[in-house]
């Protein structure tokens, strides 16, 4: 099949949305194909495992979309680089903030500790028992003592494989039959058509088979939820576009009931891994704590809390004020809680092409944190004595020690 020929699925106007009217006629006939990879699919597929950078991908990666020339100090203790090489990435900092002096750069990729420029870090998954949620950590570290490091490496590494098992969760409960509990519930939630189900679990069904016949040279970071996501844009050019679009919100959907439900039981508790970390001198941040509430009143042993992320800004001043009301009645005066914030840049989002980008997070920049100079926030900074230049000191100093 050309590239430019497209499978016409079903004409999706809003007649052919419901249920009983659809256009049989144009249905691509799941029965007959069922199972069967088509050549484009298989291409599809191995476009999206990929991790090889054209260079021209190479070049726009170290062009950053706006040069900071003004900003002397850089915080990046939140940040994925996910597949991208960290030459590149290091290359894209300096010439976002070709003038600062004062650095702190740390990768925190999820459940896979790496290592930058003589600091190494990681965002963890962990669970909270005592409030029944999963949360995450991120973990830094100056000098690693590999003798030490055995016992939190094996930690980071169960937790790696355990979270990647979701993705087969996904796509297990997108292949399952379309009156399965959790498929009725996102066709509820969402309101797709019965051929927009049929549509994903065969691509579902597809995406198992190519994974299992590419195992062995399927890269660790692929095995992921977005995966799916990654697979449907790629596939977008051979199918009517609209489809597409409902494929995906109805896999999003699905997604968050599967995540919702996965067994959290089988991650580290968080007081174990805060311990372990700490033995190895860790700096520990809690990140986006608002979306585990109940985390603030935990009273864990950590540096900091991460009061501003792109994806929560309500909360900033709130969570300065937390901090600041923590740290009077702290036992530990000498080392009180800092406050954070964290661009949480996901780096493999710059490489997609621009048409499939997630705006919201390409837009991120590591070591972009625009809420420091917001009036507001920066007023009550400015009377608790903190600014960035001092957390990043203040946090090096705990890293170095
Ligand atoms: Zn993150």
């Amino acid at each position: 099949m050309s590239n430019k020929q497209k499978i016409k699925i079903v004409s999706l106007d809003s007649s052919n949305l419901t249920k009983n009217k659809l256009n049989t006629k144009n249905l691509f006939s799941f029965k007959e194909k069922e199972n069967k990879i088509e050549a484009f699919e298989r291409q599809a597929f191995l476009n999206v495992i990929s991790e090889k950078l054209l260079p021209s991908q190479k070049e726009d990666l170290v062009k950053p979309t706006r040069v900071y020339a003004d900003e002397k100090d850089i915080l990046a203790i939140h940040w994925h680089p996910e597949f991208i090489p960290l030459d590149i990435i290091a290359q894209r900092i300096t010439n976002t903030f070709p003038n600062a002096t004062n650095k702190l750069i740390i990768p925190t990729q999820h459940n896979m500790l790496m290592s930058f420029n003589g600091y190494s870090g990681v965002e963890i998954d962990c669970f909270s028992p005592e409030f029944n949620r999963k949360i995450q950590l991120l973990l830094h570290f100056g000098k690693i003592d590999e003798t030490k490091f055995k016992k939190l490496k094996l930690i980071i590494d169960h937790t790696f494989k355990y979270r990647s098992k979701q993705l087969f969760e996904l796509l297990e409960t997108l292949s399952d039959k379309p009156e399965s509990v959790r498929i009725l519930k996102a066709v509820e939630n969402t309101g797709v058509s019965r051929s927009v189900v049929d549509f994903v679990r065969l691509q579902a069904k597809k995406l198992l088979i190519m994974i299992n016949e590419n195992i062995k040279i399927l890269p660790p970071l692929a095995i992921k939820n977005k995966l799916v996501r990654n697979y449907l844009d790629e596939i977008n050019k051979f199918y009517d576009e609209r489809i597409i679009d409902l494929a995906q919100i109805f896999v999003k959907a699905v997604k968050e009931i599967v995540k919702s439900e996965f067994d959290n039981s089988y991650f580290y508790n968080t007081s174990e891994i805060i311990y372990e970390a700490r033995l190895l001198n860790a700096g520990i941040i809690i990140p986006h704590p608002e979306q585990f509430w109940p985390v603030l009143l935990a009273g864990y042993d950590v540096d900091g809390y991460e009061v501003w992320n792109p994806q929560s800004r309500e909360y900033t001043e709130f969570l300065v004020q937390v901090v600041l009301e923590q740290n009077k009645t702290r036992k530990f005066k000498a080392r009180p809680i800092l406050v954070f914030m964290g661009d949480d840049t996901h780096m493999g989002e710059k490489s997609r092409p621009m048409k499939v980008r997630d705006f919201f997070k390409s837009e991120r920049e590591i070591g972009l944190q625009p809420a420091w100079e917001d009036p507001e926030i920066k007023k009550i900074l400015i009377r608790a004595g903190y600014s960035k230049e001092r957390i990043i000191n203040e946090y090096r100093s705990r890293l170095d020690y």
